[in-house]
């Protein structure tokens, strides 16, 4: 499925007379993926075959290899990637697509669009869409959900935040590892919607932790709660796959790590701080799940593995007897 809602609040890129237009190809010749982890391998993939060009380029140099190897894309090195026509970036945080920006800006081409999928920062975005438009480039935030099994059947819901004409021309290279695009605004809002996102999962994660504490107290197997709660108003996409999928199992496969999961919460609680929008429960899940992620050296857990700090609170250990 691939529906794209265009928002049409969003500004008209050209209306600063200094900024060069930006008048891109009439197709995409080439493309170019900046991060093969865990999402960034299985999205690059299923560019290949459908541009004339696809290069892969990745901090650690033998992960691009290995994918050219596996795939058939081109490793290429960072000044060779950012000279695509469109370029997609799939990286930890903000900082990171900063400072890459920064060493890019003299190898792109004008007239490029940079694709961040990476769950970044709503003023981030709207800083590096500023430079970039500035030499007749665009920025678009374009984060994705699915995890990386939605990333591997190349049916991501990617949040856009972007100028019109930016998104029309990157679309059929996004639609790609997409099953779902949504424009739902201007630069930074792809990111502000993740990150909202994100804090309602780990809301509701956190949540269904306690619910299930404490039916099992009451002598109610997890799993048996669950077969009710996913058939009624409780379930939430952590009662239909996190817990059955990784933790009442105790299996924990770490495919999206909880440091990664803090940082989104963060961004979120950073947003609601910036318009003071009163939000307790935001705010207060945000704050457990940092304080689970500092348990954790960055990058070590899966998300899942905050239900073994909140176990410490119960000493109750969420699987059944
Ligand atoms: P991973 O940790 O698996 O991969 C991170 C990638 O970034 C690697 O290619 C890594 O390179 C590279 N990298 C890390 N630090 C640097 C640096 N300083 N300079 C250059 N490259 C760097 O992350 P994910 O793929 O899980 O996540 C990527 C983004 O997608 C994050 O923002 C995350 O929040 C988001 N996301 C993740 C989902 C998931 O299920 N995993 C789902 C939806 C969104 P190297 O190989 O050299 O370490």
């Amino acid at each position: 499925m691939d529906i794209t809602t265009t928002n049409t609040n969003s500004a008209n890129p050209s209306t600063n007379p200094d900024t060069p237009l930006f008048q891109p190809k009439a197709a995409i010749e080439s493309v170019s993926f900046l991060g093969l982890g865990a999402m960034g391998h299985h999205m690059a993939k299923h560019l290949v075959g459908q541009f004339d060009r696809v290069m892969v380029w990745n901090r650690s140099f033998e992960t691009a290899e290995a994918h050219a190897k596996q795939f058939g894309t081109q490793a290429v090195s960072l000044e060779q990637a950012v000279s695509a026509d469109v370029i997609f970036s799939c990286l930890p945080t903000s900082d990171v697509v900063d400072s890459i920006i920064e060493q890019a800006l003299p190898h792109m081409r004008a007239n490029s669009v940079w694709v961040d999928c990476t769950s970044g920062v709503p003023e981030q975005a709207k800083q590096s869409q500023a430079k970039l438009a500035a030499i007749g480039c665009q920025f678009i935030d374009a984060p994705v959900s699915g995890q990386t099994a939605g990333a591997d059947a190349g049916t991501l819901t990617v949040m856009v935040g972007a100028e019109a004409a930016a998104l029309e021309y990157a679309k059929p290279a996004i639609d790609c590892f997409a099953g779902l695009i949504v424009h739902v605004g201007p630069s930074g809002a792809g990111f502000a919607v993740k990150a909202v996102n994100n804090t309602l999962f780990a809301i509701n994660a956190w949540a269904a932790a306690e619910g299930l504490s404490v039916l099992k107290a009451h002598g109610v197997n997890p799993s048996a709660a669950l077969s009710c709660i996913n058939k009624a108003s409780g379930q939430s996409f952590a009662t239909l796959a996190t817990f059955p999928d990784r933790i009442v199992n105790r299996e924990f496969p770490k495919t999206f790590t909880l440091d990664l999961m803090a940082k989104d919460c963060g961004i979120a609680i950073d947003l609601q701080t910036e318009k003071k929008v009163p939000t307790p429960v935001m705010a207060q899940v945000a704050s457990l799940i940092r304080a689970a992620s500092n348990q954790q050296a960055p990058g070590t857990v899966d998300f899942s593995e905050f239900a073994k700090f909140y176990e410490m609170f119960t000493g109750i250990t969420i699987e059944d007897d």
